[in-house]
């Protein structure tokens, strides 16, 4: 079998990427295919083909490697140019019924756009990425998905000596609010047209007839990305480095780095080790959310009308409808949590005053146990607020709540101390614990009992990185 590759991309956005082959590695070790997934993809693969496909050790058929340029504002501060450091598009493959996808790459090795990187990834970091987006997968959360890890033979240096691996990861698209600014910045403002172009014919097709395109596509963007922060929040997943070069054109959650889910609740949850402001913590990122696609506006202003000050103002008027379009969704997503049906005037105040009354309990486990106190006191270091709130939400949510909520809210999620153990494992040698871990958490709402339990008293304050 080979793999079937139309590459749009390299076709018809010269100048917006180099052409530079991934590094063969020198010892391939297929750690994990993802096999429903190229099932999914129409790709029927032989485990030799995988190791040695997506490892860089030899190109399939077809395959022209890429690196996409991109900036991005990082914590706030503009990087003129960041781009594929580490990470080499092999091509866009299309699925029997219609459906385009990015096979890329990442830790293959160096590119121009690498900086001081070494262009590598270790096992654990790439293991990781794999079981954060099969949960979101699992979910339904909108995601870039991992099709294959191989580990390759090579050591690499962060603070000690790693093994290296290569993860093949899948996505509609690559295409980030950083790759517009990149351009932006530039001034060269007919690839940003060319850009947005390639986007709405690829991710909203429907755009192109409506009849200011760049505005309804803007709109898009923002209905996407609003929809998916909300499933992020109900998760209580928190992605880490939401940087603008994070930030997928597509609506799908993408760079699974230094994110994981909180565990007790606390707005201010924050794990990345470089986030000292929390700027990215938890509840910030809703703001975050509107932060970034005003930076994504600010590129499509020339596209918008041709008057600067009636497009900026078209502009601005569209991020004010961001907030409430935002609010509204995450409504909707805690219906759902809390187990509701229909729309009731007194549910946004009853979502709201539920946050307070949780602060310290585990955020997965309290909507699942919900409908059944005596399960759900013990996740709670002071139960008073929740005594209080707990009769307005049975008077409101009646009956058949406990199913709805055990629908709705999964048991299983990567839980900080499983994931760990599963990646120290794998870094030495053992599969197993990832392999049981994932299996898991692709079926989140079976109850599972050693992977439902928060970490252990002792595990302490849980840290994660970047660049890994
Ligand atoms: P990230 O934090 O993964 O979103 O990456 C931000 C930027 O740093 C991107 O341009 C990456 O390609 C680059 N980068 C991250 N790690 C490495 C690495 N080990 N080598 C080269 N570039 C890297
Ligand atoms: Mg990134």
């Amino acid at each position: 079998m080979t793999i079937t590759f139309d590459n749009s991309w390299a076709r018809d956005l010269p100048g917006t990427y180099l052409r530079v082959p991934p590094d063969p590695a020198p010892a391939p070790r297929l750690l994990m295919l993802n096999r429903p997934l190229a099932a999914d993809l129409g790709l029927t693969l032989t485990d030799d083909q995988a190791r040695d496909w997506f490892s860089g050790a030899s190109l399939p058929p077809g395959a022209d490697p890429i690196a996409q340029a991109y900036a991005g504002h990082q914590f706030g501060g503009f990087s003129p140019q960041l781009g594929d450091g580490r990470a080499h598009l092999l091509g866009e493959v299309v699925t029997p019924d219609g459906r385009r996808f990015d096979i890329q790459l990442k830790g293959s090795g160096k590119t121009p756009f690498s900086r001081g990187g070494d262009g590598k990834a270790a096992i654990g970091p790439m293991l990781r990425e794999v079981l954060v987006s099969e949960f979101m997968a699992a979910m339904d959360v909108p995601t870039t998905r991992a099709l294959a890890v191989v580990a390759t033979g090579q050591e690499i240096w962060r603070e000690t000596k790693l093994p290296g691996a290569v993860l093949a990861r899948v996505a509609a698209s690559h295409l980030r609010v950083g790759t517009f600014q990149f351009f932006a910045a530039r001034g060269e403002q007919d690839k940003v047209k060319a850009l947005a172009d390639h986007a709405i014919a690829r991710h909203y097709p429907d755009l192109a007839s409506a009849e200011n395109p760049y505005l309804a596509f803007l709109d898009a963007v923002i209905t996407r990305q609003a929809a998916l922060i909300a499933r992020w929040m109900g998760l209580g997943f928190i992605h880490g480095v939401m940087n603008t070069d994070n930030m997928a054109i597509s609506g799908e959650t993408i760079d699974y780095g230094p994110c994981a889910f909180m565990e007790a609740y606390a707005p201010g949850t924050v794990f990345s080790s470089i986030d000292h402001q929390g700027r990215y913590a938890y509840a910030n990122q809703p703001l975050i959310l509107g932060w970034n696609l005003a930076r994504l506006a600010e590129t499509l202003v020339p596209l918008l009308d041709p008057s600067q000050e009636k497009a900026i103002e078209i502009a601005n008027d569209r991020l004010s409808g961001i907030a409430p379009r935002y609010r509204a969704d995450w409504l909707a997503v805690m219906r759902r949590k809390l187990g509701l049906l229909g729309e009731d005037p007194g549910d946004a105040s009853l979502a709201d005053d539920l946050l307070p009354a949780m602060q310290g309990a585990d955020w997965t486990l309290t909507f699942r146990r919900l409908a059944d106190v005596t399960a759900l006191r013990p996740l709670f270091p002071d139960f008073t607020a929740m005594e209080a709130w707990l009769p307005r939400w049975r008077a409101r949510a009646g009956d058949g709540a406990a199913e709805r909520l055990s629908q709705a809210n999964p048991a299983v999620i990567p839980r900080n101390h499983k994931v760990e153990d599963a990646l120290t494992a794998a870094t030495s040698g053992d599969m197993a614990p990832f392999q049981a871990l994932l299996s898991a958490i692709r079926a989140p709402f079976t109850e599972t009992e050693p992977y439902m339990l928060p970490a252990p008293t002792g595990f302490g304050q849980y840290v994660t990185y970047c660049g890994t």
